[in-house]
């Protein structure tokens, strides 16, 4: 197995995987999206509320705010050693006081005064919602770790997808040369240069096939590589993307070790 980094960024990263099974590229899809927990907004207690918004909806925004997370110094509360009663190794209490002294006010993400200065909102400028004169909101919120397998709020990705490596060829002995192909490619993959043709870029192909569609001379295929894939992977801050593939592979391979123990007890 093989991994080439094409793009790497903080919150993104661009990558093949090539020399894997569909099976294990799949696989390390779903560990990223629904296993790798991060932080959010689990639980509010809202003490007062006289905006015309409902609390269920203040609390379903709250929920969707991403929030930085720390998974050294937390654990899921069901693994926790309180037993899920809540301390202060799985939960983290934010609040959020405020009372409107303009006509309109928006409250934003960066007003959530959170117990630990490392568990705080990814993007400071998220609208929460907007306050008339003399409204209040004034709630306590209670964040926990949790996985996108019980709720798409703890996804660490925005973004997980791949697709398989593309191949596009030429039959040079039916080929004109006629630029059809060129001119549809959405992707400008296909080039004519001093009577050559070829694809460039090709990892960036979308598969579309308007290229083979558009010629009449059967001379240009698009097909896939079999055991090759394009990662694209996108974290919404909660965890660099770095943390979101180690962590989605040790999870991967405490969940391998664990089926062998179960195999092996048979
Ligand atoms: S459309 Fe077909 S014949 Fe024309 S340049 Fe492309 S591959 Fe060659
Ligand atoms: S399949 Fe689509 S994107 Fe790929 S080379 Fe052909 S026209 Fe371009
Ligand atoms: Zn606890």
């Amino acid at each position: 197995m093989e991994v080439k980094i094409l793009d790497y960024r903080d919150k993104y990263v661009k990558f093949i995987l090539s020399d894997a099974s569909p099976t294990f590229a799949n696989t390390l899809r779903r560990m990223m999206m629904s296993e790798v927990p991060t932080m959010a907004i689990d639980e509010v207690i809202m003490i007062e509320n006289t905006t015309p918004l409902y609390d269920e909806i203040v609390a379903h925004r709250l929920g969707l705010i991403p929030l930085k997370t720390d998974l050294d110094s937390f654990v899921r509360p069901e693994l926790c050693t309180c037993g899920g009663q809540g301390c202060t190794s799985c939960e983290v209490s934010i609040t959020l006081e405020k009372s409107g002294t303009q006509d309109v006010e928006v409250v934003y993400s960066n007003e959530l005064i959170s117990q630990d200065p490392k568990i705080i909102p990814v993007y400071p400028n998220i609208p929460i919602l907007k306050l008339a004169k003399d409204q209040k909101i004034f709630l306590e919120a209670i964040a926990r770790l949790g996985r996108g397998l019980d709720h798409a709020k703890w996804q660490p990705v925005s973004t997980v997808s791949y697709k398989y490596y593309p191949v596009v060829n030429f039959n040079l002995d039916n080929c004109t040369y006629c630029g059809d192909c060129v001119e549809v490619c959405p992707r400008d993959i296909i080039k004519i240069e001093d009577d050559e043709i070829k694809a460039v870029n090709v990892e960036n192909c979308s598969l579309c096939n308007q290229c083979v569609d558009t010629c009449e001379l059967d001379a240009v295929s698009v097909s896939t590589k079999p055991n090759e894939f394009i990662f694209k992977v996108e974290s919404t801050g909660a965890l660099s993307v770095k943390r979101i593939l180690t962590e989605s592979l040790k999870l991967l391979k405490d969940k391998s070790e664990e089926f062998k123990t179960l195999i092996d007890e048979f």
